[in-house]
């Protein structure tokens, strides 16, 4: 069975075809600069790398580029599209009507359709992938996958804002999640590590990345989660503040004289990493600044491991204990040291970190002391292959 994976930025296009009989990545690709005449179609099959520049303007076009490439006669991987066996779709919001991946029909396109609201810049690209493919491939089987659908477990003490009810049920406003495909494989992946089934587990999985977000994982459920009613909630990230005192925000307003393009803009853009540093939202700029003794950058550094730490405490209690912290994504799985950071002192909570397993590369791995009573491991995400393998498991048959 062959899978394509499909995921649709807002100008951006990346794409995987998996095959589900090895579980290997066929061919993959990455469209940039989708809705202009310059973009950059970079395709990998094997020892096949080629990049090629061309106008892609819709999502439609970068579709049927990649289908090019994964069908050409010298790199293709397929003959034609009838190889081509199912599509997963990565949709960003499902709001609260998807709990669980779907097979896509005129209903579920309709629902994704009503959460354009929610997530403005990235469902009107994951539709745009579903109607192209629906146009180039008709007859085969769709699925979309959620971010946001693994957080839909949380109880309503955890999603719930403390707004009037009335915001919550007339306007939707609640906490939802994202990186819920992530969340949810680290914590499988995790379990399977461990040996143990997922529902002995009360896990917290760490995906920080240049977006970050924690989640409290409880018997295999998403219990509560930092990210929210959108992607800016919780932890300090590369470019965003995450949480701050929303009267900051009026504060500008009011006095500052600031439109609220130019807070958005602030909040999501200029903040973080980025905005405390004034250097880089990337962590390896900031942490060589801050080694040759840049006093705001390690300002940055301390901000961003101890936003985390007091997100995986908070979790700690939330679930009453914890038996296992992942660390995944960008930072997650290489930060060694704030990795190291984010667990210090935490030796009376029954969490030791071993320094030469936590410097150590590698795929899925344990770095904690034999004598730390809760484990850590990293555990690199594969968001495609989660997707993958639940097209699997819905059309599989
Ligand atoms: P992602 O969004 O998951 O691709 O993560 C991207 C971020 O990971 C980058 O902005 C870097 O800050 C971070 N990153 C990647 N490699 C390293 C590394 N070796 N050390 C520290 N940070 C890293």
């Amino acid at each position: 069975m062959n899978v394509l994976v499909l995921n649709a930025g807002s100008s951006s296009l990346k794409y995987q075809l998996f095959n589900m009989q090895t579980g290997e990545v066929s061919a993959k690709g990455v469209c940039d600069r989708v809705g202009t005449t310059e973009a950059l179609h970079v395709y990998e099959a094997g020892e096949v790398e080629q990049e090629e520049q061309l106008s892609l303007l819709n999502h439609l076009e970068a579709i049927k580029a990649a289908v090019a490439a994964l069908t050409h006669p010298h790199h293709g991987v397929i003959q034609d599209l009838s190889e081509i066996n199912a599509i997963g779709h990565r949709v960003v919001h499902g709001g609260d009507y998807f709990v669980e991946s779907v097979v896509i029909d005129d209903e579920v396109i309709a629902r994704i359709e009503e959460c354009v609201g929610l997530a403005p810049l990235h469902n009107p690209a994951g539709l745009a992938g579903i109607r192209a493919c629906v146009e180039l491939m008709e007859g085969t089987p769709q699925v979309a996958v959620f971010d946001t659908s693994f957080h839909q477990t949380m109880p309503a003490k955890a999603y719930r804002y403390p707004l009037p009810t009335k915001y919550f049920e007339d306007l939707k406003i609640r906490r939802y999640g994202f990186h819920g495909t992530s969340h949810r494989y680290v914590a499988q992946r995790a379990a399977e590590f461990l040996g143990k089934p997922v529902e002995d587990l009360r896990l917290i999985t760490c995906h920080l990345g240049n977006g970050c977000s924690i989640a409290a994982i409880n018997k295999g459920k998403s219990v509560d989660t930092s990210m929210g009613f959108t992607p800016l909630d919780g932890l300090m990230m590369g470019t965003r503040t995450g949480s701050i005192d929303p009267a900051i925000l009026l504060y500008l307003e009011d006095y500052q004289g600031m439109s609220a393009e130019d807070i958005n803009k602030l909040l999501n853009k200029e903040s973080g990493l980025l905005g405390v540093s004034e250097l880089s939202n990337d962590l390896r700029d900031v942490g060589t600044a801050a080694k040759d003794g840049n006093e705001k950058a390690q300002l940055a550094i301390d901000m961003y491991a101890y936003y985390a730490k007091r997100f995986i405490g908070s979790y700690t209690f939330a679930m009453g204990a914890v038996d296992a912290i992942v660390f995944t994504a960008g930072v997650g799985e290489n930060a060694v040291d704030m990795r190291q950071m984010m667990l210090e002192g935490l030796e009376e909570q029954g969490i030791i970190i071993d320094a030469e397993l936590n410097a150590k590369r590698g795929g899925d791995r344990s770095i904690s002391a034999d004598e730390s009573a809760v484990k850590v491991l990293v555990i690199p995400t594969n968001e495609e292959l989660m997707i993958a393998q639940d097209v699997k498991s819905l059309v599989g048959s």
